[in-house]
């Protein structure tokens, strides 16, 4: 059978997809592109704003018209938070959540010998297994080992879903509450991955600063990084998304100690208001904020620190954008990641009065945006003329090499002459000239 996966949303969504897609494979599955005339159609949704939803719905509405002989499977936060809505569309044989993801083998296995008796999936009956996610002793469920051909760069889910509830936010609704994968799984799979040839691994999940609060040994994000220095071969560990209460000092002592974590750190920041952060349910204030920022930067002085921005939360002002601007540029971020307020039914800030207008919303992300590449450039520029670290992701046909440094700048090294063609996987040193900032 030819299975073909389509993902949309964030690197969680990817890193699941790429677990299944591997799963697949190994149970003998053949996995496809979309143009090879796949037998099974997976779509791995997202619902983190409406763009979110609609992108899901328009692809899901394009594969059943385009492969109407193929088994369709739907699964994710949008199946998770409207699948009875998903399982209407016509032609959708499947909808599975953000839990119980292995069953899309079972069914896949039913179809399978279903197409061999000549039966369609128009014919086949449709199957609802959309999870409640907050039932009770829900665990982190363990998806399979990822290797794929890059052999640079592996991501490594440590965590799944969130207990948070900022008002905002759909994310806690679509994934259940906080769950940590168990250090020994993680740490088998990290040799797994550095056995494999992978130099640089990212720890990700939803909200991996809460790692261990759900686990009864005593571990936290910092215990976890710890161990998992210590293993032989890994060079690189760069860390997925922190929220600013739980960038804690024994995780930035256990960071400061070892060579291996990369300085890169991303620290949702959300707004630069005291009052919206209060609204949106963020625990904590800009002068705290600031406070750790200047911490890292006393500590790792070359750190590359990143954060998120959101424009247009309900009853933003203008003065409010202002101040927000006015923050984040003495905050100076190596890199912000600017996004529009989007309204998510069932959160309480979708019931706020005083919703921004759209229009209004995305002049404020232009600003941030704005903002964001000055700050950007004037931190690749302080390492121009620096001997600095470049792991080769991408090899182009014209011999030059793309990737990444330590401190997340992507650098476009230019074609070797009268040496060894670069390889991807390479770790090497270069001299930083202004040219090979991308
Ligand atoms: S921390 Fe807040 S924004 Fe992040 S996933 Fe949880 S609820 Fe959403």
């Amino acid at each position: 059978m030819k299975v073909c996966f389509l993902t949309l949303g964030c690197k969680v969504n990817q890193t699941e997809s790429e677990a299944l897609a591997q799963y697949a494979a190994e149970k003998g599955y053949e996995v496809v592109k979309e143009t090879e005339q796949p037998d099974a159609v997976v779509i791995n949704t997202c619902t983190v704003t409406a763009t979110g939803s609609s992108k899901s719905r328009k692809l899901i509405h394009r594969i059943v018209k385009d492969h109407p002989s193929s088994v369709v499977v739907v699964m994710g936060c949008y199946s998770q938070i409207s699948p009875g809505e998903i399982a209407k569309i016509d032609g959708v044989d499947l909808v599975v959540g953000t839990q119980d993801r292995l069953s899309v083998f079972d069914y896949l296995k039913q179809a399978g010998a279903g197409k061999t008796t000549g039966q369609t999936a128009g014919q086949k009956i449709k199957a609802v297994n959309a999870v409640n996610v907050f039932q009770k002793g829900l665990e982190y469920e363990e998806l399979p080992l990822i290797v794929n051909e890059s052999r640079t760069r592996a991501m490594l889910k440590i965590q799944d879903g969130c207990s948070q509830f900022c008002s905002y936010c759909i994310v806690p609704y679509a994934r259940g509450p906080s769950r940590s994968r168990k250090p020994e799984n993680i740490i088998n799979e990290t040799k797994a991955l550095l056995n494999s040839g992978y130099k640089e691994i990212v720890l990700t999940g939803i909200h991996i600063g809460a790692y261990g609060q759900d686990l009864d040994n005593n571990i936290n994000l910092a215990g976890l990084i710890s161990e998992l220095v210590q293993l032989d071969g890994l060079n690189r560990l760069r860390l997925g998304s922190i929220e600013p209460l739980e960038f804690t000092d024994e995780l930035l002592t256990v960071i400061a100690e070892t060579k291996v974590v990369c300085h890169h750190f991303h620290i949702p920041l959300q707004s630069g208001h005291n009052r919206i952060l209060a609204e949106m349910k963020r625990p904590y204030t800009t002068e705290y904020y600031a406070g750790l920022l200047q911490k890292i930067r006393d500590r790792l002085p070359e750190a590359a620190l990143a954060a998120d921005v959101m424009a247009g939360f309900p009853g933003e002002t203008e003065q409010d954008h202002q101040e927000t601007l006015k923050f984040i540029e003495k905050c100076e971020f190596a890199g912000i990641h600017a996004f529009p307020y989007s309204r998510r039914p069932g959160t309480p800030a979708a019931d706020m009065p005083n919703q921004v207008a759209n229009k209004t919303k995305s002049a404020r992300v232009r600003d941030i945006i704005g903002i964001g590449q000055k700050s950007k450039q004037k931190y690749s520029q302080k390492f121009v003329g620096q001997e600095l670290e470049v792991l080769i992701e991408k090899v182009l046909e014209d011999g030059t090499a793309q990737g990444h440094t330590r401190n997340y700048l992507e650098l476009k090294l230019p074609a070797q002459k009268g040496t060894e063609p670069w390889k991807p996987g390479q770790l090497v040193k270069c001299i930083l000239k202004e040219e090979y900032l991308i």
